[in-house]
């Protein structure tokens, strides 16, 4: 409390016996007292100390009162420093030239306590004010500052992040966008301000969202996230094409009526995923689909099957292996079987004529093909074509009986009562087990 305040107060006099009463007198209020009784020691002490207030008689051996506010007010480190003289010369001219040299206050000798007492007591309480001013105004400042240097941080990273951010009201009004909405969405910042942000949705989310807001806003929440998992939408540009987007709504805390958007680009993500689900089911060397792809294609392939079967709406399924091939790389080396596999693979690939059949590599040198829609006959006739084209590549092999690199096909065709996918698997290869034993280079497809 300022009235509890005690300070430590310089008495200036070069009188002993008005530094000592005005001593009893001050430290009965409970101040530190410091005592000088000249100009020069005074300003050494104030200089050193910094007192709280000075008292200071004007009338002293070398440098005056005057003279000693003067350099007091003069330095820096001492100019804030009340001072309050306290002299016996009483001429108006006297006390305007000691507020002139800086001094707060001017009481006459002979003084009473009382006085004394309070005049003191009041520049204390201005100054400890004026020092609670000035450290608010510092803690202010630097407060600010921290405040600006956040603020222009947090404008970096809206300004420069990918994400969108849009502020909209609860009609979906823009009142808000970062630059990465302009590029996201292809519209210019200022036509952004006249569009409804729920344009950037396609439906049913743009509706749905809509509802969302209308209903926080009747649950009267003061904040919160109206959808706090991220979900994958299909967001449309300017120029009407669809990308998708992860999309998160929350209300402002503090705004009334006022949603935040943060909008996050997929597509590169979405390609990536694409492109590795592509890859996962691919195999490296010839491009065809993998076992797993083509067991998954098959089921499905079969499973249309039975239901639309017809004479001339046959499903074939072949299982092709190369002859004598563990020879021909132990012969040729692994580059060669790498090349010959890859021929072999482009010559089944080219004799396949729909854009339903399609052959995998079901692992070493054994492929399978899926036939569609081909009558009976047809299918014997590809086969055959395939069986052909591979003889016709005519790849030098001397460990196999015809000198070169042959195939041998087991086909079935698949009617209604075949049993299971994995029968098939097995009956298509025994049939090709059959051709190898019957003299390779054969089909042998029923
Ligand atoms: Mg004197």
């Amino acid at each position: 409390m300022i009235n509890t305040y005690t300070a430590q107060v310089l008495l200036v006099d070069d009188k002993p016996a008005n530094i000592s009463l005005l001593t009893s007198i001050l430290q009965e209020q409970g101040h530190q007292i410091l005592a000088a009784n000249n100009g020069e020691q005074a300003i050494k002490i104030a200089t050193h100390i910094l007192p709280d207030l000075i008292l200071l008689d004007i009338m002293m051996p070398g440098i005056d009162g005057f003279e000693t506010c003067r350099r007091l007010k003069n330095q820096p480190r001492t100019q804030l420093i009340p001072i309050i003289f306290i002299s016996a010369k009483n001429e108006v001219e006297d006390v305007l030239m000691g507020f002139s040299v800086g001094g707060v206050d001017y009481i006459n000798k002979p003084f009473y306590a009382e006085e004394v007492c309070s005049r003191v007591k009041n520049h204390l309480k201005i100054q400890k004010l004026h020092k609670d001013l000035l450290t608010s105004e510092a803690k202010m400042s630097h407060l600010l500052a921290n405040y600006q240097h956040q603020s222009e941080r947090l404008q970096q990273i809206v300004d420069h992040v990918t994400n969108g951010i849009v502020e909209i009201d609860h009609s979906g009004q823009i009142i808000f966008s970062n630059p990465a909405v302009e590029k996201l969405f292809g519209y210019t910042e200022e036509e952004l301000l006249n569009i409804n942000f729920f344009e950037f949705l396609v439906e049913p989310f743009a509706q749905l969202y809509q509802k969302k807001i209308a209903v926080h806003i009747e649950s009267r929440d003061e904040e919160g996230f109206l959808d706090e998992t991220l979900v994958e939408i299909q967001a449309r540009r300017k120029d009407g094409s669809l990308f998708p987007i992860d999309f998160s709504l929350v209300k402002i805390a503090m705004a009334k009526d006022v949603y935040m958007a943060v909008i996050h680009d997929v597509t590169a993500h979405k390609e990536r995923e694409e492109k590795l689900r592509y890859l996962s089911n691919i195999d490296p060397l010839t491009k065809l689909v993998n076992r797993r792809y083509f067991d998954q294609q098959f089921k499905k392939e079969w499973q249309r099957n039975k239901r639309g079967k017809s004479n001339e709406n046959q499903m074939a399924f072949f299982m092709i292996d190369i002859d004598f091939f563990k020879p021909f790389n132990d012969t040729y080396g692994h580059q060669a079987g790498d090349v010959c596999l890859v021929d072999v693979a482009n010559s089944i690939v080219s004799h396949t004529r729909r854009s339903s059949d399609f052959v995998a590599r079901l692992g070493g040198e054994e492929f399978g093909v899926i036939i569609t829609e081909t009558s009976r006959q047809g299918v014997i006739q590809i086969s055959e074509q395939i069986r052909s084209a591979v003889e016709t590549l005519n790849i030098l092999h001397s460990g196999s009986e015809q000198g070169i690199v042959t195939i041998s096909l087991g086909g079935v065709i698949i009617n209604g009562e075949c049993g299971s996918a994995e029968d098939l698997y097995k009956k298509a290869d025994q049939l090709m087990y059959q051709a190898k034993e019957s003299g390779r280079n054969k089909c042998i497809v029923v």
